[in-house]
């Protein structure tokens, strides 16, 4: 079975992009692959974060995770900073990645912007713990969203260029054997970037400061009602996908196609003669349907800690078995004395 490692940050609730960019997909992998999900908490604190708010963000992603088809019986939940190998193994990816490389990354410069001379060495490290992430696993693929493709590539250069083609021993025939798995993406198409309900050209984000830009995933139905209302429209009659011109009709279009079950080609069949005041009550309806199972299990979850407590702590032992065996395979490589 291949490994899959895949992750969300507890920087907040999570939001449609999250489940249909990520989640919903990692739920079809379990069938068929060995799955690692984890909650990726010491990338939660790259950009300014609320103490008071972290360990409870951190529950309620990983209860989400659950609450939408993730199952502890088969796969792997666990909380990133629960495994210190993941901090370790960061360090020695650091000291051989080239700054530039981190300089040149597209989230790195989008969110540094926002923050002036505030930025932290964090946000700018964040591809090199997420290389960590997905290194420690040996993972074979990773289901990304268009947005994380760059550090993926990323975490494929470091373990190929950076540490297996540099301290890799050669083999008889001079093969270089590899310390690192080199990990493949995995880029689900249908739903793969949802955008922001206020600007169909910029994505869905947990950190963007509008709440009315995302629908998040424990909204209440007024609430969801009221968020599609208000969401960005254009004066153009019917609804549409592939205008460049009309980003906001393509974006709502495809989350009615994926919430309603109907399919892309339905959708627009069906849309495409709709005006906006009739559109918009169809998919605050066909979202609030489709959020109530997860909502469910959600409150079921929260409502009985000691399991959630338990998943975690057996995902962690899981996940640090692995992570120390590789974290160990890298430190030899390097050269490390071993202890005692
Ligand atoms: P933040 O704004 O704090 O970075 P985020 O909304 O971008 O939060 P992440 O935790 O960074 O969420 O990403 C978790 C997963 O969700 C990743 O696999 C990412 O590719 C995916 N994802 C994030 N936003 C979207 C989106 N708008 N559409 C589809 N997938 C998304
Ligand atoms: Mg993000």
């Amino acid at each position: 079975r291949p490994r899959v490692l895949s992750g969300v940050q507890p920087t907040g609730a999570l939001h449609l992009g999250n489940w249909l960019g990520a989640i919903r997909n990692w739920v079809g992998l379990q069938a068929s692959h060995d799955t690692f999900f984890c909650v990726v908490d010491l990338h939660a604190i790259t950009v300014p974060h609320q103490p008071g708010q972290l360990a409870e963000d951190t529950l309620t992603t990983a209860a989400l995770y659950l609450a939408c088809g993730i199952d502890p019986a088969r796969s792997t939940v666990f909380v990133q900073s629960h495994v210190p190998a993941h901090s370790e193994l960061c360090w020695l990816l650091n000291c051989v990645t080239p700054l530039n490389w981190l300089e040149r990354m597209i989230q790195f410069k989008e969110k540094a912007v926002k923050q002036g001379d505030q930025v932290s060495a964090g946000l700018l490290d964040y591809p090199v713990l997420m290389a960590a992430d997905i290194l420690l696993y040996d993972a074979d693929l990773v289901p990304v969203g268009e947005d994380q493709k760059q550090h993926l590539e990323l975490a494929r250069d470091i373990a190929q260029q950076r540490i297996n083609a540099r301290f890799g021993e050669r083999d008889g025939a001079g093969e270089v054997l590899s310390i690192l798995k080199v990990p493949e993406p995995l880029i689900l198409s249908e739903g793969a970037r949802v955008m922001s309900l206020t600007d169909g050209r910029s994505k869905m984000s947990k950190s963007d400061p509008n709440e009315g830009s995302r629908i998040t995933l424990l909204d209440p139905p007024e609430l969801i009602t009221r968020k599609i209302k208000r969401a960005k429209t254009d004066p153009t009659m019917g609804l549409e996908f592939g205008n460049p011109e009309r980003p906001e009709a393509d974006n709502l279009l495809g989350l009615y196609a994926a919430l309603s079950g109907l399919g892309r080609e339905r959708a627009a069949t069906d849309c495409a003669a709709m005006g906006w005041g009739r559109f918009k009550p169809l998919l605050a309806e066909a979202t609030i349907e489709a959020l109530r199972p997860v909502q469910q299990r959600y409150q079921e979850l929260r409502a009985e800690p000691a399991l959630l407590h338990d998943v975690l702590a057996e995902g962690r032992e899981r996940a640090a078995a692995v992570a120390g065996a590789t974290l160990e395979r890298v430190r030899a490589s390097l050269g490390f004395l071993p202890p005692g």
